[in-house]
């Protein structure tokens, strides 16, 4: 099997599982015990938090470990909003990008239902780009939080993260990305980018499922979700999943460690396997930014055909992508996130997704192309549109 589908998750690396071990097993305490099992734990944790600061730039205290990318997402847009709101009450409008991933979306979505916020969606160009003059447009002096996703899981275009920052922090307006599926492949430098918050996800950079991360500028005030006994400095009660935790520093770690020259091997391996889809299969169109993109995703539509009967259709020759993010796989709506990028939606319900492993090589890309080639002629000529 050839798995190109590693923006849904990526199998959790040997070294992770064996640094995560210990806290399974022996070393099995509750960090907030006082003997010495707790005191074991308690240290893992505080090693986890300071080896995450040290890949994010950031100070220790900045890093809060959560259940995953949603929880940090849930966790950054509603508490940073709420805060804000509680600190003073005109502040009750949240600006989000069109094509944000629905952690995002739905926790403005939330605020507006529930805690009187309007939502104001800054719109995309048809590469998936949010221009600074587009953000500009909406922020005003009731904006209470700008939320832009560092690089799309759909159709991977990365957005200029630093420019958008800026621009919000001269509104003194705090500033979150979504670095979900930009962790492992570009810079996560905090004060390089300029960001308030960050939210990053273990599973898709070779740590189990159920850990994420949020990086939260100390100054920033952030209102918790989860109430309870005060862990992660008060912004995320419950006991800590310190395996988790270990696991996803380690992870981040050895991503960071292995960076030098992997954008640019991968992009390399992309473009071949873009170049071959584009012209062996007719009327093929590449969606995203061409060059503003990671290198990990190429994402098509192939009009003519359902995106999901070539899903099925590349899975019996032995290729496994996806049909857009994982969350609306098996859903026969539209992406939202290519209909914000003006796709029609007929065309938007052909889309197809790959996205490699850094482990990704040239040969499986090559067999993968023939295969996508073959997979498309097949549903034309049997008319499964
Ligand atoms: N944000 C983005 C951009 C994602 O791609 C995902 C997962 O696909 C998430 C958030 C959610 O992360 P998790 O699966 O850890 O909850």
């Amino acid at each position: 099997m050839i798995f190109l589908d590693a923006a849904a998750t990526t199998p959790v690396r040997r070294e992770v599982l064996d640094a995560m071990w210990p806290y399974l097993t022996g070393e099995f305490g509750n960090p907030s015990s006082h003997h010495s099992l707790g005191e074991a734990a308690a240290a893992a944790l505080a090693d986890a938090h300071a080896a995450v600061a040290s890949v994010l730039g950031c100070r220790a205290g900045e890093v809060t470990f959560t259940s995953g990318g949603t929880e940090a997402d849930n966790l950054a847009v509603k508490g940073i909003a709420l805060a804000r709101q509680a600190s003073d009450p005109q502040l009750n409008r949240v600006v989000v990008s069109a094509i944000e991933h629905p952690a995002v979306e739905e926790s403005a979505r939330y605020l507006e239902r529930f805690h009187g916020f309007a939502v104001d969606v800054v719109p995309v160009d048809a590469t998936g780009l949010v221009t600074p003059e587009a953000l500009a447009a909406v922020l005003g002096p009731e904006t209470a939080l700008v939320s832009v996703m560092y690089a799309n899981n759909e159709v991977g275009t990365v957005q200029p993260i630093a420019d958008l920052a800026a621009l919000a922090r001269a509104h003194g307006i705090p500033f979150h990305t979504d670095a979900v599926q930009a962790a492992g492949w570009l810079p996560l430098d905090v004060k390089g980018l300029g960001v308030d918050a960050l939210s990053i996800s273990g599973h898709k950079l070779g740590a189990p499922k159920g850990c994420g991360v949020l990086y939260v500028r100390g100054r920033t005030r952030i209102e918790p979700l989860v109430h309870g006994g005060g862990q992660e400095r008060g912004r995320r009660s419950g006991t800590e999943n310190v395996a988790g935790a270990v696991g996803l520093a380690t992870a981040l770690t050895l991503a960071q460690r292995d960076q030098a020259g992997l954008e640019e091997r991968v992009a390399g391996l992309r473009d071949g396997f873009v170049g071959a889809v584009l012209d062996g299969v007719p009327g093929a169109v590449l969606t995203g930014h061409p060059t503003k993109r990671l290198p990990s995703v190429a994402s098509f539509c192939f009009p003519g055909t359902s995106g999901e009967s070539v899903l099925l259709e590349l899975e019996r020759q032995g290729v496994v992508c996806s049909s857009g993010s994982a969350c609306a796989a098996g859903s026969d709506a539209p992406s939202t996130v290519l209909t914000a990028l003006g796709i029609p939606a007929e065309v938007a319900q052909t889309a197809v997704r790959f996205s490699f492993a850094s482990s990704v090589s040239a040969a499986d890309l090559e067999a993968a192309a023939q295969a996508v080639l073959a997979a498309v002629a097949s549903v034309r000529t049997l008319g499964r549109a």
